[in-house]
């Protein structure tokens, strides 16, 4: 089968298209035959070394598809069955081994590669606006990258629950999809300070929480934007990490509370990952979240889609296809 593998860390051109027997399942695990593999930011955290993973290794975290075989001890899949799975690394391939217990059932109505696009993206918005800071009808977020595969998410999904939506995205052309998304306010942040005019639009009062998957250019201006005792919920670094900061910040602020989750602890149990994955899915199937693919590649021009993700030139959702 034909796999994206990196055996030394680097930039995109270390992703090399190879190939490898398809897999055997272990008693725990099936063998998915991919129609989608989602494309996220972690991709390149893994690629480039800034998460560490023993090399080589075949890069990815999201699939659907329908089972090929399974193992010896699987009872809840079967072949043919149409599934969707993250977390789980070895997905830029055209087969995938994955514990029978990290996949879910994709329901009708929701297609293979939709199921791709919502699993990674869709339960981490999820978990940010209904779990880690459960969002409130009428309290504000600040909501970084609004126009990306996660930001696209998380912007409808609190607009949904009636909060205001102050988006940051570095385009017009992005600031157009945050609107339709449910931004409330859009600020281009290459453009403007967004502490000046998250400060101007809350008439100095300040947000709620601030969702920021930026980090390194944007955390530190977050803290100056949050109310009292407000949140900062640091999921991401996509400008790079955030440098090391005196904790009596958190206090002179405003008693701020700042966390750095990882949707793996948001979904670590069986129950949470089906309730979760259940959630997005019905979301998707009811029309009250809008998946947008915008991108897709042919497996064997991951490169591309790397450099069109690290280059800011995406929106929304990138997959690739074997
Ligand atoms: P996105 O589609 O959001 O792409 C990243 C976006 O970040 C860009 O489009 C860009 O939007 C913005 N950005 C700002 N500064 C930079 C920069 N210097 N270089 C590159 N991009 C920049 O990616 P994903 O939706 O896949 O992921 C979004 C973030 O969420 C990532 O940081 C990822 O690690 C994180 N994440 C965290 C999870 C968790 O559980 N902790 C789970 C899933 C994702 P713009 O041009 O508008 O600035």
């Amino acid at each position: 089968m034909k796999a994206i593998q990196v055996k030394h860390v680097g930039g995109p051109e270390v992703m090399e298209l190879v190939e490898l027997p398809i897999p055997e399942p272990k008693a725990n695990e099936a063998v998915v035959k991919l129609s989608a593999s989602g494309v996220n930011f972690i991709d390149v955290y893994q690629r480039e070394g800034r998460y560490k993973v023993a090399l080589p290794f075949v890069l990815g975290q999201e699939g659907a598809g329908v089972v090929s075989t399974v193992g010896a001890d699987v009872t809840s899949v079967k072949s043919g069955d149409r599934v969707a799975w993250s977390s789980i690394l070895g997905s830029y391939a055209e087969y995938d081994s994955v514990p029978a217990e990290r996949l879910v059932p994709i329901p009708a109505g929701v297609s293979d590669q939709q199921g791709a696009a919502a699993m990674l993206q869709g339960m981490t918005a999820h978990y940010l606006a209904y779990s880690l800071y459960p969002l409130k009808r009428g309290e504000t977020a600040l909501v970084h990258a609004a126009a990306g595969g996660v930001g696209l998410l998380l912007t409808q999904m609190a607009h949904n629950i009636g909060a205001r939506v102050i988006a940051t995205v570095s385009t017009e052309a992005k600031a157009t999809l945050a609107r339709e998304a449910g931004a409330d306010d859009v600020i281009l942040y290459t453009q403007q300070d967004f502490e000046q005019e998250t400060k101007r639009l809350t008439g100095g009062k300040g947000v709620d929480v601030v969702y920021d998957s930026v980090g390194k250019t944007t955390f530190e201006k977050g803290l100056n934007v949050l109310r009292p005792r407000g949140m900062m919920v640091l999921y991401g670094g996509s400008s790079g990490p955030v440098p090391p900061f005196d904790l009596v910040e958190l206090s002179t602020k405003g008693s701020l509370f700042v966390t750095r989750p990882m949707l793996a602890y948001y979904t670590a149990t069986r129950e949470e990952l089906v309730m979760r994955a259940g959630a997005v899915f019905e979301m998707i199937g009811s029309g009250k979240l809008k998946l947008r693919i915008e991108h897709t590649y042919p497996l064997a021009d991951a490169q591309r889609a790397h450099r069109e993700l690290e280059g800011r030139k995406t929106t929304g959702k990138l997959l690739l296809v074997p």
